[in-house]
């Protein structure tokens, strides 16, 4: 007979995730599960701050970007540690796949000699990211039965196996050396290749050529980047499904007027309100029960909000006595994610017929809670009152950089659209003009007032 005892389990757990490879949508059911319980998130480099705002644990960012601190590999290992003994569950976030170029096995190996519960859950590598976005198979019956994943750095490490298609991580800077050594090992000048930058995010860049143009090319590539060579390359279009998609930057959020079939939304980089600001909506979600109607107009709110009440240690029981509802498709369909159906839904186009609207739903004498972002547009607070309704408007996160986040590169945007007066304003303090061949839409008058004293039209 075996006997376990509960005693003495204060030791923590560690999640090991591959967070994929950018696209936030990439991240597997099971990561987002266990993200989701995470006391403390330790997140690198190449993970999206957008995907770990979604969750409420602490985040610690271990990366190396942009000025802020850099952990080396020891100060990571120590700080999973850390946490861990302090009986914490850890979520230890990487890019792509742990086990892919990630060091996962030497964070592995410090779990195992340390008596640490683990599990790993794989994440879509960058290989199969950019294989499937920039549409090149990586085997194809007659071109390609072999692929392998090779490193470009440290140059003397890079190797060019026997396999009919190659993938090189690591190229940003090594990229003629790895040419060269593919030329070397005999691989013909004819040979199709595609460096993939940005591999499945808003701003992926697909550079294809011969291995002779591409070693000829001279422009210092950003990263991250990886290069693909082989045969079935010659089935790669000059086009692919992904850079058909019309890039829409959502200025002041997602009301579900663009659907994801026809473009890809791209945000703002936003995060949740802290101090003062976080100490109101606080004060408010504890008091939750007072309100008659719970309001949201686009999906980020839902998201903020279900995240805020958790960190008051409050959920969806509390929110039995309020109606919810939403105004337009996204906050419908996230509050579905969140296992809410919305007890009544009307279009928000934007178009000014909000009152109409409410009042035809009988939005009168309740007591309104309004989560929304920082941005929040007076005019359907004003809308709202004019109904008898007394509304609370709360701003649960703001459109700004967060400490890692890199700010959207204008150049690879289509279209944008504002939602509000207020989000033409916060824009303009992030970019002092639009390029040219963007298309801007404005939701309301007001708001086209705005873009164009704010932009000279
Ligand atoms: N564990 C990661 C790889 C980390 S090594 C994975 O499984 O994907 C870092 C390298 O991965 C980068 O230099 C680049 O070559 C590649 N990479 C990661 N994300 C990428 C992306 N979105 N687009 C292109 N390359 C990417």
């Amino acid at each position: 007979m075996s006997r376990t005892t509960r005693a003495g389990r204060a030791k923590g757990y560690v999640y090991l995730i591959g967070a994929g490879p950018g696209d936030p949508e990439l991240l597997t059911l099971k990561a987002e599960r266990a993200l989701s319980g995470a006391d403390v998130i330790l997140y690198d480099d190449l993970v999206s701050s957008q995907l770990v705002g979604r969750f409420a644990a602490l985040k610690i960012y271990t990366g190396k970007r942009k000025g802020s601190h850099h952990f080396e590999q020891d100060a990571i290992n120590e700080e999973i540690l850390r946490h861990a003994r302090e009986g914490k569950k850890v979520a230890r976030l990487k890019g792509g796949d742990p086990f892919v170029f990630g060091r996962g096995g030497e964070e592995l190996e410090i779990l195992r000699k340390n008596g640490i519960g683990y599990e790993i859950i794989p994440g879509i590598t960058a290989a199969h990211g950019a294989s499937a976005y920039a549409e090149i198979p990586l085997t194809m019956r007659h071109l390609s039965s072999s692929v392998a994943f090779c490193t470009g750095h440290p140059v003397s490490k890079i190797q060019v196996p026997d396999a009919d298609t190659l993938v090189y991580y690591m190229v940003a800077s090594s990229l003629h050396e790895v040419l060269d050594a593919a030329k070397k090992q005999g691989r013909s000048d004819s040979l199709k290749g595609a460096i993939v930058l940005n591999a499945t995010r808003y701003n992926q860049k697909v550079i294809s050529g011969t291995l002779k143009e591409l070693r000829q090319r001279e422009e210092p590539l950003s990263s991250p980047a990886l290069l693909i060579l082989g045969g079935t390359l010659n089935h790669t279009l000059a086009e692919n499904w992904y850079s058909r998609k019309r890039r829409v930057l959502l200025a002041g959020g997602d009301s579900g007027c663009y659907k994801s079939e026809e473009c890809l939304k791209v945000y703002l980089p936003h995060k949740p309100v802290e101090g003062a600001r976080w100490e109101k909506v606080k004060k408010y979600l504890l008091d939750i029960e007072s309100f008659t109607v719970l309001l949201f107009f686009d999906a980020l709110s839902v998201v903020y909000f279900f995240m805020a009440l958790g960190r008051c240690r409050k959920d969806l029981r509390h929110l039995a006595g309020c109606k919810i509802y939403s105004a337009g498709e996204a906050a419908s369909e996230e509050l579905r994610n969140q296992g809410v159906i919305a007890d009544c839904s009307f279009d928000n186009d934007g178009s000014g017929e909000l009152l109409a609207r409410l009042q035809q739903k009988g939005v009168m004498h309740e007591s309104i809670l309004l989560p929304a972002s920082t941005l929040l547009n007076d005019y359907p607070v004003e809308e709202l009152k004019a109904l008898q309704n007394q509304v609370t408007a709360l701003g649960l996160y703001s459109y700004s950089a967060t400490e890692n986040s890199e700010s959207i590169d204008l150049d690879c945007i289509d279209e944008i659209y504002f939602s509000s007066p207020s989000s033409v304003r916060n824009f303009r303090k992030l970019y002092l003009a639009i390029p040219e061949k963007i298309t801007v839409t404005t939701a309301t008058d007001g708001c086209e007032a705005e873009y164009q004293k704010l932009f000279g039209g």
